[in-house]
């Protein structure tokens, strides 16, 4: 577990200055480690280019890939192709703390910066609001057959069985009054 861990780890104090290319595949693994991700299978690839200087790190990170998620529509898994990319900035001058959701502060303490987490936030914002098959006739065909009538027969089947019932018990009720 914690080798996994190291995987996404870049060594700030070692870094030579310049830049540093880094390429991870991120895959099951990554994702079973995390217990409350949605995805728990997948592949991704992930470039990211390490910038040292002076007074930061500058990383940016490009990915793309397939994640397996549930399909709204059917409720079978499906693969999601997902990409995107982002940049974030390490700084040590934690004097000048404007609150920017791309900076993080370091201090020259921290040896080690773990990715784990930022690539999780990534991949995670890059799924779509929407996760259906591309295609509806890629659905689980059986599924959605036995929602529509599923459909039918609770609501206008049942009523009317009722019904039949109801006005045949009324019709024997009046049938023995009568006689
Ligand atoms: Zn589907």
């Amino acid at each position: 577990m914690k080798k996994e861990d190291n995987k996404y780890t870049i060594p700030l104090s070692v870094l030579p200055f310049g830049h540093t290319d880094y390429q991870y595949v991120i895959g099951d693994s990554f994702f079973g480690e995390r217990d409350y991700s949605e995805v728990q299978n997948g592949v991704v690839n992930l470039h990211l280019d390490v910038e040292r200087m002076e007074t930061m790190f500058i990383l940016a990170f490009d990915f793309e890939g397939n994640v397996v998620l549930q399909c709204d529509r059917c409720g079978d898994d499906y693969n999601q192709p997902i990409e995107g990319s982002a940049k974030i900035y390490l700084k040590y001058d934690a004097a000048n703390d404007n609150e920017d959701d791309d900076v993080i502060f370091i201090t020259k303490n921290d040896s080690e910066f773990d990715l784990g987490d930022l690539i999780y936030e990534y991949i995670t914002l890059s799924l779509p609001i929407h996760r259906v098959h591309e295609n509806e006739s890629e659905c689980n065909r059986e599924v959605l057959d036995m929602l529509y009538h599923a459909d039918e027969d609770t609501d206008d089947g049942h009523d009317e069985e009722t019904n039949t019932a109801w006005n045949e018990m009324m019709k024997q009720l009046k049938d023995k009054l009568d006689n």
